[in-house]
């Protein structure tokens, strides 16, 4: 579809969201949202006709990009057999969809309980994970992202949890490995593991293990900076776990469904959680849709006595519908090995160079199609070109850099000091050369503050 130019259009359609949607996160008066008139495949348009590579896919989520023809003909389908029925009945798409995200899940993840995005997802782990083992208190990283509900904003470690945290949710947080700003003092990966890990069962230890239900952490801690963890790191949790009888619960509402390259990030590490968050990636997002994989022995905790939980939409027959047919179009395309690929080859080199070229990068890391550049006003230092500010107001370096971005044309993930390179999973070689290119001229820009 081409972009068609409808200025008046779009000014209708600012001036209703201005006067009437109350939005996310956000000073309602300070933003100044876009109208956008259309999207497909990796690009995204407004009523002035202007088109963007999306380096964002959305808020991570549309892993087979837009407007994919054979999801949205399965929705169409779905719509005019079935539109939707109560969680109560067997039924056929959400069966399905079932199936196929128990049988892509690793281990004996096989029971699927369906939400309605991620952060639910969080919260019924996190229940099960308490019923499962009679204990009240989870452990999650400061440096992570787990959802806005109350249960998963407590959970969160970002600055967002700030304003909304109960403090009385069983909830302790810890330093999660991240060797680039170490809290360990660590020079190297190996010791950057080692800390953490020691950390983690100190913490434990101090907490009284036998009031320790849960560890919760994302695979890869995606909103916080895509921190891949060193080796060995989540494969010593699990054993952490396994020696107290905690629950190990991976978040990957981001990181899962190809995002790395993988099915699951928990793939790349070999390791099996007990309980695996999803949401995002599962349908490309075309219909909210998340949950939470079980184990078998956690399953069998609620075989005989109910799961006191549920949702009035769990299992919806339009969002698993779109779940199967995004499923099956990732298998039949490759888009998963397509990640893979294009992020060692094309990605990680890429970004790499840009380093050598650019002193405003401090830091390159990811994998598959989920990477991020670290900004720094000086690469000795590493003092973040965005002073650490828990409003994010302060980002006038950072907004530099992503309107000359957008001016050439790429919509770039910015959070803190950091741009994440996150386009959608089938994204193309030569979309991703575009967009890089932009980030080559837009760091220059960020260059101008170090
Ligand atoms: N967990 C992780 C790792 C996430 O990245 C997010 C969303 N960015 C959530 C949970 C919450 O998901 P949702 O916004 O769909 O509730």
């Amino acid at each position: 579809m081409t972009p068609q130019p409808n200025p008046q259009a779009g000014a209708a359609v600012k001036a209703a969201d201005r006067a009437h949607v109350f939005h996310s996160w956000s000073a309602q008066e300070l933003i100044d949202p876009l109208a956008v008139a259309g999207a497909e495949g990796s690009y995204f348009w407004d009523y002035e006709g202007k088109r963007y590579l999306d380096f964002t896919s959305g808020l991570v989520y549309t892993n087979i990009g837009y407007q994919h023809p054979g999801v949205v003909a399965a929705i169409q389908e779905q719509a005019a057999r079935m539109t939707t029925f109560a969680p109560a009945f067997a039924v056929e798409a959400r069966s399905e969809a079932a199936r196929l995200i128990a049988e892509r899940t690793p281990g004996d993840l096989d029971k699927i309980f369906f939400t309605n995005a991620g952060a639910d997802a969080v919260e019924h782990a996190v229940r099960m994970a308490r019923l499962h083992t009679g204990r009240p208190k989870v452990l999650s990283a400061y440096r992570s992202y787990h959802g806005g509900t109350q249960q998963a904003i407590n959970l969160t470690g970002d600055p967002r949890r700030w304003a909304s945290d109960s403090g009385a949710a069983g909830v302790v947080h810890f330093w999660a490995p991240f060797l680039y700003r170490s809290r360990f003092y660590a020079e190297t990966e190996e010791q950057e593991c080692a800390r953490a890990l020691e950390h983690l069962e100190t913490t434990i230890a101090f907490e009284g293990p036998s009031t320790v239900a849960a560890i919760i952490l994302e695979t890869i801690p995606g909103t916080a900076g895509i921190m891949v963890p060193p080796a060995g790191y989540l494969a010593g949790v699990r054993e952490i776990c396994d020696k107290y009888g905690i629950v190990f619960v991976l978040d990957e509402v981001m990181a899962g469904f190809g995002r790395t390259g993988t099915w699951f990030a928990a793939d790349l590490y070999d390791v099996v959680p007990d309980l695996m968050t999803f949401a995002k990636g599962v349908n490309s997002g075309y219909v909210p849709l998340g949950g939470v994989a079980i184990s078998a022995r956690i399953a069998e905790t609620f075989a005989e006595r109910p799961y006191p939980g549920g949702l009035t939409y769990s299992g919806h027959p339009l969002a698993c519908a779109a779940a199967v047919a995004t499923i099956n179009v990732m298998a039949q395309e490759g888009v998963v090995e397509h990640a893979a690929r294009l992020g060692a080859e094309v990605v990680g080199p890429a970004l790499r160079e840009l380093a050598e070229r650019h002193p405003s990068v401090g830091d390159v890391r990811g994998v598959g199609m989920f990477w991020a550049l670290e900004l720094v006003r000086n690469r000795e230092t590493r003092e973040p070109l965005v002073p650490y500010n828990a409003t994010g107001q302060d980002n006038t370096p950072m907004a530099a850099f992503a309107a000359s971005a957008k001016a050439h044309g790429v919509w770039p993930f910015v959070n803190m000091n950091r741009t994440h390179v996150v386009p959608p999973c089938n994204v193309s070689e030569a979309e991703l050369k575009e967009g890089l290119a932009a980030l080559d001229t837009a760091l220059s820009v960020a260059d101008d503050y170090t």
